[in-house]
């Protein structure tokens, strides 16, 4: 079995590295598939995420990661699967997840999403939460990978170091 996780990973947090350590734990291969959305203006490049999530994914055999714009459901069909991975951190989730998940099946019947609860030490993670305690120079050694920590650093010096207007 395999499966496609798709988000937007901007940054990836420890959050998403346990859901993709217990998904891979559950198929033979995992597709972290990283969101290229033009509508959508990341702190990241796509080549960022990319790298800072095969870096901490090397210990994970059948972890592959890749890049995807358009539909989700395009995407995972292109990779040979029809099962989609997703966290859930609170019912705030719940219900745009549902409603991702009920889009996808109308999209395509045959699709599945199968959803992981996010380990209890990790439920208040997410991407804007790391870069809101980083802009503000926050440690965030306990809420990311060391690469994504040593990015964020980076990145809101460099923002910091521009002239304001
Ligand atoms: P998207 O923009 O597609 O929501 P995200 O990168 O924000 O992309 O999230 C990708 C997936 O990972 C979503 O299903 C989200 O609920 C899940 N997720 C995010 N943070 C956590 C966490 N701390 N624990 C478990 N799941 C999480």
């Amino acid at each position: 079995m395999k499966a496609l996780y798709p988000g937007s990973f901007d940054p990836l947090t420890l959050g998403h590295l346990d859901l993709i350590e217990r998904g891979a734990s559950l198929v033979e291969e995992l597709v972290v598939a990283v969101l290229q959305n033009p509508g959508k203006s990341p702190a990241f490049s796509l080549e960022q995420r990319l790298h800072q999530i095969r870096c901490s994914t090397g210990h994970l055999a059948n972890v592959n990661v890749i890049s995807f714009d358009g539909l989700t459901v395009e995407c995972a069909k292109s990779h040979g699967t029809r099962l989609i991975l997703r966290g859930l951190r609170a019912m705030s989730d719940f219900e745009y997840e549902l409603q991702i998940a009920h889009t996808n099946r109308s999209l395509d019947p045959d699709f599945e999403t199968i959803f992981l609860s996010t380990s209890a030490h990790y439920s208040f993670l997410s991407s804007s939460v790391v870069k809101e305690v980083a802009r503000f120079g926050g440690s965030v050694d306990h809420m990311v990978p060391p690469v994504v920590a040593e990015d964020l650093v980076r990145f809101f010096n460099s923002a910091f170091s521009q002239p304001q207007r």
